[in-house]
């Protein structure tokens, strides 16, 4: 940065519009600096985060134990690639498994790269295992998903900005209704190998589908013979109050796909959970991925765990989203007229209003001296999902910013 800029941010804002491509409207915040549920932006201003990075914050920024398994791998080895092994893969593997009850991890980077290797998995299942006819393999998808950005996965996207112009779209995708059972069985037929769902749509806005879907979704894919893949990438790791969205319904998916938090913040780190049934249909040769299963990120993914398995982040979860959803709901109560919906699992919470939602989220990372950070998503809900070590005081004084934001904007 010159010397003698007057206005930091401004500067910051300007680079990124000039050299980085136009595809995000981010609020106009730059972050320097962060720690637990706070940053800090150029300016030396502090906010709250109440977006913990789409939920990839679950541990609190910069959580310590994570930074030091990080540096201390650094130190030693990053990246072999899986043309040689390393010392850290097998067991992180061990460790996630033995904590969420599956018997097989195949590890990626990315939440797409964790999906697209789901739909591969599902297909080869569907010809290897389940007899469908060469190339005639069917997944069925909800209404409103968000599964990632890649060409195929937005090819089944029912969000016009993400798939319009992209075409033409992946065959072999049936898109349904969201928390409908007799859609999802009207939809089924001989060649279909898998059905593919959040169990709760966190990007949709946080649409909580009625009680008992998931297990119909399970008992109804059993009958036919069909994989159930929970996109588990924003819902898990102790989000919604049990470690995956999932567990609220006793419902064991044959596949689960975990990202975000499960890099802990740190790094990126992805994968596909399964059982050897399904996971032995992937041979050498047939699926690979450069930094899949690097050092690094393995030893991530190993202290995240450990995490896990000291803290009840679960508990936290729930106790306090209970809290923040009640404290949002007297709002609510007091703005009728602006909050038309407010709803959440554990601290994966959004409120749906009545007018655009963008100036109240300025609103919010402009209340001074400390600002809240909280994004919109689809243009009328606003979206709360603050790091799992925030305290209730924390979000006390978060939801004085937020009455006074509802009392001010217009
Ligand atoms: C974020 C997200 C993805 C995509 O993850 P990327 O790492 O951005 O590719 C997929 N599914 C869900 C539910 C997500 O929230």
């Amino acid at each position: 940065m010159p010397k003698n800029i007057k206005n930091k941010s401004k500067y910051y804002l300007e680079l990124d519009k000039k050299w980085t491509a136009h595809n995000y409207k981010p609020i106009p915040v730059v972050i320097k600096k962060a720690k637990g549920t706070w940053v800090w932006d150029v300016n030396g201003k502090k906010y709250l985060d109440c977006l913990s990075a789409y939920s990839s914050q679950n541990f609190g920024h910069n959580n310590p134990k994570l930074v030091k398994a990080l540096k201390k791998q650094a130190n030693r080895v990053i990246l072999t690639s899986r043309a040689f092994c390393n010392d850290v893969m097998g067991e992180a593997a061990k460790n996630l498994c033995e904590l969420t009850n599956y018997e097989v991890f195949l590890p990626m980077n990315t939440g797409a790269e964790a999906v697209e290797s789901a739909l591969k998995i599902a297909r080869k299942w569907g010809y290897d295992k389940k007899g469908v006819d060469e190339n005639k393999a069917e997944i069925i998808v909800c209404e409103n998903n968000f599964h990632g950005r890649t060409i195929t996965i937005i090819g089944f996207s029912t969000d016009l900005d993400a798939f319009s112009g992209f075409g033409p779209k992946t065959p072999g995708f049936k898109v349904i209704p969201y928390g409908e059972a007799k859609a999802l069985e009207k939809a089924i037929n001989k060649n279909t190998v898998a059905f593919m769902f959040e169990p709760i749509q966190g990007e949709a806005g946080v649409l909580i589908p009625p009680e008992g879907y998931l297990k119909e979704v399970e008992t109804i894919c059993k009958k036919n013979n069909i994989l159930t893949i929970a996109d588990e990438i924003q819902t898990g790791l102790c989000r919604t109050g049990s470690l995956f969205a999932s567990d609220h319904e006793g419902v064991k998916p044959d596949i689960t796909l975990v990202a975000k938090a499960v890099g802990g913040g740190v790094f990126p780190v992805s994968g596909v959970l399964s059982s050897w049934d399904v996971m032995d249909v992937l041979t050498p040769g047939t699926h690979g991925s450069t930094w899949g299963g690097n050092s690094l990120g393995m030893a991530v993914l190993d202290a995240v765990c450990n995490l896990i398995r000291e803290v009840d982040y679960s508990a936290i979860s729930l106790e306090l989203g209970k809290f923040f959803v009640d404290g949002l709901k007297r709002i609510q109560e007091k703005y009728p007229k602006k909050i038309k919906e407010v709803r959440g699992k554990g601290l994966l919470v959004a409120i749906e209003l009545n007018d655009k939602a963008r100036p109240y989220t300025e609103a919010m990372m402009d209340n001074s001296p400390i600002g809240l950070l909280a994004k919109e998503t689809h243009e009328f809900s606003i979206r709360f999902a603050p790091p799992l070590v925030v305290t209730k005081s924390e979000l006390t004084w978060a939801l004085g910013v937020i009455e006074r934001v509802f009392d001010e904007v217009n």
